[in-house]
């Protein structure tokens, strides 16, 4: 079985192919930038709508099959921007009818959890889901992929892109933080906030900016200790849902993901505990259409084709709102 997935609840269009041995095909996207700025939801969509062909056509020769060659459709339901899920819901639907192939929606959280079991072979691992709009600490109990921590107000990657936008960095900010926190020095104490398996980082934000403002701190330390506090902050929530469930792995998911400081960081944790841990590459650990395609697969096997009317976007769907029907 051949599956097409379209990933857009974000920034990101992606396009994933997949065999149902979970062979992946092409993973092909685009994803909406900005020099100065942040997201602005009807762009992005715009952006998606504008590059939506192109990547689907790039992803089939990348392939090297038809488009009548595929079997089964997926599509990133939610969480994410309604704007954004749109684009992709619209074409899957279109494509499902015009192709008379069964289609399924997917949650996105989800799909990083499967993607990461997929390609690193973790059997029951504690999934860190660090993305834009995304931090959680997710896990797999009684019939669930059951969220233990998480952020309470933004995400990390949103913290991050937020802090950099304000320091003049552009969006994606996560990658240009990193850059700049290698040339850091001096640690600044910041605030640092933990609740049981929760974390925060607004008020971590505005101290931040304050500190930017007042032209008393070097902009690499800034970085250096923002990225210092943040990880340790994770990698923290990470060990206690380790250490709750009973659970030996943990694998890493979302586009923060991608930070070798923070990889770092939770490679030593899992070290000092005995446990294992895992990293998906790069073009995975970010929002792809092959987590979308891949879950689609596992969720169509266990459940059969979504009805048309199910098929509505859900941008405010949790990973723990999902019945899990086929693990
Ligand atoms: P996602 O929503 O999972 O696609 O991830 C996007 C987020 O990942 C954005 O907030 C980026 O700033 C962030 N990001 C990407 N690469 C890095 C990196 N190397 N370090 C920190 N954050 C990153
Ligand atoms: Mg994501």
């Amino acid at each position: 079985m051949i599956c097409l997935g379209i990933e857009s609840t974000a920034h990101t269009f992606g396009v994933g192919i997949v065999d149902g041995k979970g062979k992946v095909l092409a993973n092909v996207k685009r994803a909406f930038t900005t020099k100065k700025g942040g997201m602005v939801p009807f762009q992005v969509a715009e952006h998606h709508t504008d590059v939506c062909d192109a990547v689907v056509k790039e992803a089939l020769e990348k392939a090297g099959i038809g488009i009548k060659d595929i079997e089964l459709i997926s599509f990133s339901q939610g969480p994410g921007i309604g704007q954004c899920l749109r684009v992709g819901s619209f074409m899957t639907r279109v494509l499902s009818l015009k192709l008379k192939k069964p289609l399924v929606g997917v949650n996105h959280a989800v799909a990083h959890q499967e993607i990461g079991k997929l390609l690193t072979k973790a059997k029951d691992p504690v999934l860190l889901y660090a993305s834009g709009a995304n931090t959680q600490v997710i896990a797999y109990e009684a019939g669930k992929y059951r969220v233990f921590g998480e952020t309470l107000d933004q995400g990390v990657g949103n913290f991050l892109d937020s802090f950099a936008r304000f320091a003049g960095l552009g969006f994606p900010g996560g990658p240009k933080i990193y850059e700049l926190s290698l040339k850091g020095k001096n640690f600044i104490e910041l605030p640092y906030t933990v609740k049981g398996m929760d974390v925060s980082f607004g008020g971590l934000l505005t101290n931040v900016k304050h500190k930017f403002n007042s032209g008393r701190y070097k902009l690499e330390d800034l970085c250096f200790s923002i990225q210092e506090t943040v990880f340790a902050m994770l990698a923290e929530i990470s060990e206690r849902a380790m250490a709750h469930t009973g659970k030996k792995e943990l694998v890493l998911g979302g586009g923060v993901a991608c930070n070798k400081r923070l990889q770092e960081m939770c490679s030593i944790m899992c070290e000092e505990r005995g446990a294992k841990f895992f990293v998906p590459a790069n073009e995975f650990l970010v929002d792809n259409g092959t987590m979308i395609a891949w879950l689609g697969i596992l969720k169509y096997k266990a459940e059969g084709a979504a009805k048309l009317k199910e098929t509505i976007m859900r941008p405010y769907e949790r990973a723990d709102d999902v019945k899990v029907t086929w693990v």
